[in-house]
């Protein structure tokens, strides 16, 4: 097909889309690894990833030929038949994540968390009865745009607008673990958080705050479900974020990295508490279907073959070590290839709108914070040139933050 110029792009999506989205102005047509191209030609790093989706790069060969091939194969078959792929998708991630569960496939990350939250109301009303379907959450975290992983969400800001949203759950800051023992009664059914909050300025878990959630989730009968969505699959220098703590969680629900850009999402349960679904329960019609599946298969095979979680650990290791260096970022947080670098009285979106200028892909995930977050399969050189473009961007904010030659001198 072929491609409308750029102007003429914005017109047509004005007219034609939706506007949910604060777009940046550039479209990308193409990519190659850690490399962005967009309609004009013009080369990106993205060190963002689609927000931690293409963990292995842009067209992946192993992943591409695997669609391809699929996709001549049979793309579909409806979820009333046993599918040849989704069993050994379903093996590979319970391998992963430690054994001795079950996996249901969906198609996002809101969809993985509907399923664990549906599946947690279930275990609760057979275990506790009708009054224990509550879930508590943190502020701070992102669960999902659904009404109910909305409701999830501790950003009272996003919730208004959709008032009223389902019932039945509480929020409390995360990393306090008195404000969460004080909310666990005995209607809870489940706690649910990320190990590292990624749209809520990549904050980690405190040293110690799972192990105690997860302590207070046995007295009191609930479980705890972890979104590892944004973190999962090897993004933090873990396959899971939840494994750089002691804890082992009931219910896990991913998607981002899984397809590589295939959309494809996963709950996985252990297994006692995946028994609360019986047949009819939960259900998707597009969920783990072949073509998903094959990508997710692909995806995992690479991501197993070039261990990217130790790939992750030593790449991000190496960036955030960079990134210390930068005048203008005064500190750096995270784990792994999931960044955050504090700029240094600095606003993070213009200077987000700058590297994009300048040929490199990131985001102001709060006012004064960049996220970053390449490639697992990322460069020591792509590094190097991300911090040198970024570093660039910083220096002449600070000139001219110091009331030095303003952007228009130049
Ligand atoms: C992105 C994200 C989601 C939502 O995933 P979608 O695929 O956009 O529905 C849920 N939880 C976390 C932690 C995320 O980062």
């Amino acid at each position: 097909m072929d491609l409308p110029n750029f102007a003429d792009l914005v017109a047509l999506d004005a007219e034609h889309v939706m506007q949910t989205y604060g777009r940046a102005p550039v479209a990308f047509v193409r990519g190659e690894g850690t490399v962005l191209y967009d309609s004009d030609g013009r080369r990106y790093l993205d060190f963002l990833s689609g927000l931690a989706v293409t963990s292995l790069g842009h067209a992946h060969p192993a992943v591409a030929d695997a669609i391809a091939e699929q996709a001549r194969t049979l793309l579909h078959v409806s979820n009333l038949y046993y599918n040849a792929l989704q069993p050994q998708v379903a093996e590979r991630l319970d391998a992963l994540i430690g054994g001795g569960g079950r996996v249901f496939f969906c198609n996002s990350g809101a969809e993985a968390n509907e399923c664990a939250i549906k599946l947690a109301r279930r275990y609760g009303q057979t275990h506790g009865g009708p009054e224990r379907f509550h879930v508590i959450s943190a502020y701070g975290s992102f669960h999902g745009r659904t009404l109910t992983t909305l409701a999830a969400t501790g950003q009272p800001q996003k919730q208004e607008t959709f008032q009223p949203l389902p019932v039945g759950f509480h929020q409390v800051a995360f990393g306090d673990v008195d404000a969460l023992a004080a909310a666990m009664d005995e209607r809870v059914c489940a706690v649910l958080l990320e190990p590292v909050q990624g749209e809520g300025g990549v904050q980690p878990a405190p040293p110690g705050y799972l192990e105690a959630v997860r302590a207070l989730c046995d007295e009191r009968e609930a479980l705890l479900v972890m979104d590892e969505v944004q973190t999962g699959l090897g993004r933090t220098g873990a396959w899971f974020g939840f494994q750089h703590s002691g804890v082992r969680p009931d219910v896990v629900a991913m998607a981002k990295a899984l397809g590589n850009g295939m959309p494809i999402g996963a709950c996985w349960a252990r297994a006692e508490v995946a028994a609360a679904f019986r047949p009819g329960d939960h259900a998707t019609t597009f969920g783990g279907q072949p073509l998903a599946a094959a990508a997710a298969r692909a995806t995992l095979a690479v991501m197993e073959a070039e261990d990217v979680p130790a790939r992750a650990a030593g790449a991000g290791k190496r960036l955030v070590d960079a990134l210390r260096e930068v005048p203008g970022v005064a500190g750096v947080r995270g784990a792994g290839l999931l960044i955050a670098a504090e700029l240094d009285g600095l606003e993070a979106k213009p200077v987000a709108d700058e590297c994009l200028r300048r040929g490199l892909v990131c985001n102001a995930v709060t006012a004064t914070a960049l996220r970053l977050a390449p490639p697992l399969l990322v460069s020591d050189d792509e590094i190097a040139e991300a911090v040198t473009i970024l570093a660039g961007v910083l220096a002449d904010a600070l000139d001219a933050a110091r009331g030095g030659a303003g952007e228009e001198a130049r």
